[in-house]
C-alpha cells in the first residue's frame, strides 16, 4: 500500500491518553500515531459507529460512551483527546436531537469527567461546519461562525464550553477545525455503514458496488456548479493532534492552562464534487457514472481552509496535499478491504 506507515518521531515525553472513538477513521488513525510515538493510549468508543478491528493493536480499549469516561479517567491521564461524534450534516438536519444529545451531551460529561480527575489536556475533533457559508475564502478562524447544520452547531457549542471550561476551571485546548477529511493510513481507513462521504462513495462506484455517484446539486455559485471542499490527507490531520498536545505538554508553554486554541486544518486548495469524481477516475481506471441529484440540505457551496494558524503556533507541516495521492490512499485501503471481506474476515 502506498499509505504504510512511516513511522512517527518518537515523543520527547511520552504520555498516557484517552481517545475518545477511537475505533472510527480519524480516532484509530489519532490513536495509531500516538502509540507509534511512544504514548500509551486508552480508546473509549461505543462501536455504534466504529469498528473493533479498527482500534489499533497496543491501545487498551474500553466499550462505553463518551458519558461514561468517569469510569476510565484518572490522574495517571496526560490528556484527552475527543473524536467521538455523530458526524453526518444530512443526518443532522433530519434528527437534530441526536447531535444535541450525543455530541453535546457526551461532551458536558467528558469535560466534568476530566475536571474530577484532574487531567487538564483536551485535543478536540471540531470542523469547518462551525463557520457556515463563509464571507471570504479561505477561511481564517476569526471568521464568522454561522454554522447551516445542527452538526456543525453541536460542534460550535462544544467550542463555547470548552472555552469557558479553560477560563473557569484552568483547562488547557486545542480544538482542530477539520476541513474534508480523506486518504487512508495502511490498514485505518473510511469505513462508514452506510457510507456518506463522498470519496468512498465514489471509490464503492468503481469497485462495481454502487452503479453511479450522485452529485448533490450543480447549481451552487461555485465554477462548475458543484460543492468545493478542501480535502485533507488523515495522517495529515493526525500529526497536528499530536503537535497540539506537544504545545500544551512542553516547557515553553505555547498552549498553557487556561487557554483555548483553535486551529483550522485543510490544505488551503479546494476541489469540486465533479473534479473530485474525475481524480477518482484518473486513478481507479473506472468510468463513474454521475446522477444529478438535488442539493443535500445544510451544504455551504464553498470550504476552503486558512492554516496559517496551525503552520505557525503548531509548527505543521501537511505534506500529502496532492488530491491524486490522497485518493490513492483511500482507493488502496478500499480495496485492501475488499479482499479481507472476500476472504471472510471481518
Ligand atoms: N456529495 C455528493 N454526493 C455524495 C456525497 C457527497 O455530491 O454521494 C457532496 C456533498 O454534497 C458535499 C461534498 O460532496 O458537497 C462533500 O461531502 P461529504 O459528505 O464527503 O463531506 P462534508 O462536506 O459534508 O463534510
Amino acid at each position: 500500500m502506498t499509505a504504510s506507515p512511516r513511522g512517527a518521531t518518537p515523543a520527547a515525553h511520552p504520555g498516557k491518553y484517552l481517545v475518545t472513538g477511537g475505533a472510527g477513521y480519524v480516532g484509530s488513525v489519532v490513536a495509531a500515531h500516538l502509540l507509534e510515538a511512544g504514548h500509551s493510549v486508552t480508546v473509549l468508543d461505543d462501536l455504534s459507529t466504529g469498528f473493533r478491528d479498527a482500534v489499533p493493536a497496543g491501545a487498551v480499549f474500553t466499550e462505553g460512551r463518551v458519558q461514561d469516561a468517569a469510569r476510565v479517567l484518572d490522574a495517571s491521564y496526560d490528556g484527552v483527546l475527543h473524536f467521538a461524534a455523530h458526524s453526518q450534516v444530512g443526518e443532522s438536519v433530519q434528527d437534530p436531537g441526536k447531535y444535541w444529545r450525543n455530541n453535546v451531551g457526551g461532551s458536558i460529561e467528558l469535560l466534568s469527567a476530566m475536571r474530577e480527575a484532574g487531567v487538564r489536556r483536551l485535543v478536540f475533533s471540531s470542523t469547518a461546519a462551525t463557520y457556515g457559508e463563509p464571507a471570504d475564502t479561505p477561511i481564517h478562524e476569526d471568521a464568522a461562525e454561522a454554522p447551516t447544520n445542527p452538526y456543525g452547531a453541536s460542534k460550535l457549542a462544544v467550542d463555547h464550553m470548552i472555552s469557558g471550561e479553560c477560563r473557569a476551571h484552568g483547562l488547557a485546548a486545542v480544538s482542530l477545525r477539520y476541513f474534508n477529511v480523506a486518504g487512508a493510513y495502511g490498514s485505518y481507513g473510511e469505513r462508514h455503514d452506510p457510507e456518506s462521504h463522498l470519496i468512498p462513495i465514489v471509490l464503492q462506484v468503481a469497485q462495481g458496488r454502487r452503479e453511479s455517484v450522485s452529485v448533490f446539486g450543480d447549481d451552487y455559485p461555485t465554477p462548475d456548479g458543484t460543492c468545493v471542499r478542501d480535502y485533507i490527507h488523515v495522517a495529515d490531520l493526525a500529526e497536528a493532534h499530536l503537535l497540539a498536545m506537544t504545545a500544551m505538554t512542553e516547557d515553553e508553554g505555547r498552549v498553557p492552562s487556561g487557554t483555548h486554541l483553535v486551529c483550522n486544518l485543510g490544505n488551503g486548495n479546494g476541489f469540486s464534487v465533479r473534479e473530485v469524481v474525475e481524480t477518482v477516475r484518473k486513478v481507479t481506471g473506472h468510468p463513474v457514472p454521475e446522477a444529478a441529484a438535488p442539493r443535500r440540505d445544510g451544504d455551504p457551496a464553498q470550504l476552503v481552509a486558512s492554516a496559517e494558524r496551525a503552520v505557525r503556533q503548531l509548527g505543521w507541516r501537511p505534506s500529502r496535499t496532492d488530491l491524486a495521492g490522497i485518493v490513492q490512499d483511500a482507493w488502496d485501503f478500499a480495496r485492501a478491504r475488499a479482499r479481507q471481506e472476500q476472504a471472510g474476515r471481518p
